[in-house]
């Protein structure tokens, strides 16, 4: 393959583009993990990611993907035969009811037409008809990077307190986590999951969890099998600033990086306005293509990615090969179900207006060439939305 000049433009809902500052981050020397040193980095990465969890609790760091910290979520709160709720509302959803089928979890799926969130009145109603309170724990993602599709995690606590059941709440994070509002603590969610490279701009290569006082009561009493992923170990020796085995050294200098970006520079309130901005940009540009965006649901649009509907005939991969090729752009492809039939336009992590707008660029100029029928002027309407955004918004000094 050719130089190719300029920045390869990386538009898929993770990983997402990390930052030069990040990167250069990274690329300082790898230090002992038992130095004093090291503890000083371990705990602004703690402190941090207790500050963008929302949490005043335990945030637990392990060296590996969201799926691991799906699976470390699973096996420290639960038990084999255990039953479990979640919602069949895309593909990611469906991936972390698999891992649970693998430990012999039972998962009641609630069904859906991955088109909506997952709905609070099915789950109440769920957890009121189990009087034996046999269902342990209720898996919801906050947002279904598959549809982009968010579910409001406040009206999922809401229907568990509002049938007074006892289930833990696990929820994914993994796409909102630093693009979208996330409030561990005040919704009362008892295990959350992340990783490195959505919102938080980093490589891939890290997973987290955030966890309560419930939780880890429950992983006092949980019995699947775990050792990598025990938090107890994990707990003990973050105490200190280390951790039970080599941490990913170098994305911590990211991640403590990231923290300072997101938190002290930008601010996270800054952050999600500037995601709904793009989104709302985004979706502009869709209507105006006369494009189907996936989402029914205004208020569960996502702000991290746009999934839009290929028209009939069609396929989504032949567009996104097309504007690879020819523009040097990655988009999200369909998943599952929705393979070839939808294409997502990732809006999430380092952004800003000018990048967003030569995403949308290339986007247009692939219908075009690809003969999708749509109507022009899309790139148009969300320039207009983003500088109406700039007349009302200050730009920072
Ligand atoms: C990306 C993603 C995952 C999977 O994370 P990996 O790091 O690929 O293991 C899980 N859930 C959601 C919602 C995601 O977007």
């Amino acid at each position: 393959m050719g130089y190719r000049p300029g920045r390869h433009f990386l538009q898929i809902p993770g990983p997402t583009n990390v930052p030069d500052r990040i990167l250069h981050a990274i690329a300082y020397p790898t230090i002992d993990h038992r130095s004093a040193d090291f503890a000083d980095l371990t705990n602004a990465c703690l402190e941090g990611m207790k500050r963008i969890f929302k949490t005043t609790g335990h945030v637990l760091i392990f060296p590996g993907s969201g799926t691991g910290a799906w699976e470390s979520a699973l096996v420290n709160i639960l038990s084999a035969g255990d039953k479990v709720l979640a919602f069949d509302g895309g593909h990611f959803a469906g991936l972390w009811t698999r891992v649970a089928n693998n430990f012999g979890v039972t998962v009641d799926l609630i069904p859906g037409d991955w088109r909506h969130g997952a709905n609070p009145h099915a789950l109440e109603a769920k957890l009121r008809a189990d009087r034996g309170h046999e269902i342990r724990a209720v898996m919801v993602v906050h947002n279904e990077t598959s549809t982009c599709v968010t579910t409001d995690i406040a009206a999922i606590r809401k229907a568990i307190d509002a049938a007074g059941h006892p289930a833990l709440l696990m929820v994914d994070t993994v796409s909102s986590l630093g693009s979208i509002d996330y409030r561990h603590d005040e919704w009362g969610v008892d295990v959350a999951v992340a990783g490195s490279q959505k919102g938080l701009m980093l490589p891939p290569g890290m997973g987290f969890n955030a966890i309560s006082a419930k939780a880890i009561e429950a992983s006092r009493h949980a019995t699947l099998p775990r050792s990598y992923w025990r938090w107890d170990e994990m707990l003990d020796m973050n105490r200190k600033g280390f951790f039970p085995y080599t941490p990913s050294t170098n994305l911590l200098y990211g991640l403590r990086e990231a923290v300072k970006l997101l938190l002290e520079e930008e601010g996270l309130e800054n952050v999600f306005r500037r995601h709904k901005r793009h989104a709302e940009a985004t979706r502009r540009a869709v209507r105006a293509w006369g494009l189907e965006i996936f989402a029914l649901n205004p208020a569960e649009f996502s702000s991290s990615g746009t999934a839009i509907v290929m028209p009939d005939g069609f396929n989504e991969a032949d567009l996104r090969a097309v504007i690879l090729r020819h523009f040097d752009m990655s988009l999200g492809a369909g998943l599952g179900k929705l393979a070839g039939k939808v294409f997502r336009i990732g809006h999430l992590g380092s952004l800003n207006d000018l990048m967003l707008a030569g995403t949308l660029c290339g986007v247009e100029m692939g219908l075009e060439l690809v003969g999708v029928p749509h109507r022009k002027g899309g790139v148009t309407e969300a320039m207009a939305w983003l500088t109406e955004q700039a007349k009302v918004s200050a730009p920072q000094a």
